[in-house]
């Protein structure tokens, strides 16, 4: 009997359990609908990136004499439409935890059981799924450490390999074009796809040792630039935890507990969906906030003034990417230099990031803004010169992104540059006192303790 796989956030063929599904029933229909409600919103590197990685699974597909059928429109109408054209009783799709994509499967499953066909949920974009690790009340974990712990106790199966025989069909007619992948001039996106994120793994994965040492440092090449895969699925987590249980060292470690924050903060918005708007902690939503203005645009150009800052919000545009030390930083100064609620910033990201993926966009965002799971002491304020100093001491990073500060023989302190030389290369005056600001911040801070 034929069947369709409906593909979303799992835009690969290897460790895909629920394509192994369908392909058990019979003739499989690869689809991927192109969702208004999601492309809409998405900024041109999201866009672009999609299209690249729905043309690499489709060339994967024609490998194997088949194609990816793509329609666009509301997935209640073509998620059943296409299941019917091809004679299908089951659709089968990877797990969505999301707030959207959990309400969008729900409403999708009851429109297809109208027309007895049955949704089949195998797997998810996660090691261990959502829900699946409670403490022994039966509660979800509130802060990280005792979940990682409970996950990492927990395991996870093997990965598993790509079909070995399948057959499969097509949709007639109505599907529309991949959309087109060339990204906006200027930007320069990752390699898309299934075979580019095994690459990418395989190449970071030979120094996965010194990661330990490497991923603090913005200007050296030292994480594994794999959350773009993740997010879209190209690549599960099981493979790498599955390699990294191979690697004892303390790099292998850490890199798996960064793992252990992407599920955590997964499980923390499936437990809490309101919280991907709403403060986690609703006494910091009783602080004074500024409105946002020109401050905002200073920010979301990189034209703040505080060079860390400015290179990190230029890379995001540049590359729909940013290090992640310089997240924090570029987060932290939104809102307690400029007094900015977090959502206005979570958006900006969500709307530049190739990886933005809601559960960890909104829930470091919130970390930073000290309302979050695990929040950092409020009273914490990073100082961005001094971050700048300290991560990217001989400031290549600033000097690559902020091409203002990139002469040395002008600049010669790319961190700090003095008024005379700002003015001279063209290069912003800070628009705000970071000391006056910090200050400030506390205060507020302290007003809502009383
Ligand atoms: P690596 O250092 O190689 O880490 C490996 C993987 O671990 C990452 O790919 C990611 O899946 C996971 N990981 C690492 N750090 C975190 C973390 N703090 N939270 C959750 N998972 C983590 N990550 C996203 O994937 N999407 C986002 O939209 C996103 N928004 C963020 C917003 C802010 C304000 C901050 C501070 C962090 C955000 N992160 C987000 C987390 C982190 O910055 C990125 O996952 C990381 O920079 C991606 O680069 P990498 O793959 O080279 O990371």
């Amino acid at each position: 009997m034929p069947s369709v796989m409906w593909f979303r956030r799992d835009l690969r063929l290897a460790d895909n359990p629920a394509l192994l599904e369908a392909v058990a029933d019979g003739p499989v229909l690869p689809l991927f609908v192109l969702d208004p409600a999601l492309w809409g919103p998405a900024g041109p590197s999201r866009r672009a990136y999609l299209g690249a990685s729905l043309r690499a699974l489709d060339g994967r597909l024609r490998q194997r004499r088949t194609r990816l059928s793509v329609v666009r429109g509301e997935p209640t109408r073509r998620v059943v439409l296409a299941a019917r054209e091809v004679g299908a009783e089951r659709v089968h799709v990877a797990a969505d935890f999301g707030p959207y994509g959990a309400r969008r499967d729900q409403e999708v499953e009851r429109a297809l059981a109208e027309a007895d066909i049955e949704l089949v949920r195998t797997g998810s974009p996660y090691a261990v799924a959502p829900g699946r690790v409670t403490n022994s009340n039966g509660d979800p974990y509130k802060v990280y450490t005792p979940y990682s712990r409970a996950w990492f106790d927990h395991g996870w199966r093997g990965p598993v390999g790509p079909p070995a025989r399948a057959s499969w069909v097509e949709l007639a007619d109505g599907t529309t074009a991949v959309p087109d992948a060339a990204p906006p001039p200027g930007l320069e996106l990752p390699e898309a796809g299934e075979v580019a994120a095994l690459r990418r793994w395989a190449a970071f994965l030979d120094k996965v040792d010194d990661y330990e040492e490497d991923r603090d440092r913005p200007a050296v090449p030292g994480t594994s630039h794999l959350s773009v895969h993740l997010k879209w699925g190209e690549i599960h987590p099981r493979t790498l935890l599955a390699d990294l249980a191979r690697k004892p060292s303390a790099g292998a470690a850490t890199y798996r507990k960064e793992l252990a924050w992407r599920e955590f903060y997964a499980d923390v918005l499936s437990h809490r969906p309101e919280t991907a708007r709403e403060y986690l902690r609703p006494e910091l939503a009783l602080m004074g906030y500024d409105r946002p203005g020109r401050q905002l645009e200073a920010w979301q150009q990189g034209r703040t003034g505080f060079p860390v800052v400015d290179a990190g919000m230029r890379q995001l545009r540049a590359t729909g990417w940013m290090h992640n030390r310089v997240r924090m930083v570029v987060a932290s100064f939104l809102v307690k230099d400029l007094h900015l609620e977090w959502q206005h910033g979570a958006r900006h990201f969500m709307h530049w990031l190739v990886d933005g993926d809601l559960a960890s966009n909104q829930q470091n965002w919130q970390w930073v803004a000290g309302s979050g799971t695990d929040a950092a002491p409020y009273f914490r304020v990073f100082n961005p010169t001094g971050q700048g100093r300290r991560f990217d001491p001989d400031g290549s990073y600033v000097r690559r992104w902020v091409e203002e500060l990139r002469d040395p023989e002008r600049v010669p302190d790319p961190h700090d540059p003095d008024p005379d030389t700002r003015d001279l290369v063209g290069y912003p005056q800070p628009i705000v006192d970071h000391r006056a600001e910090r200050q400030e911040a506390l205060d507020r801070w302290q007003a809502i303790r009383r």
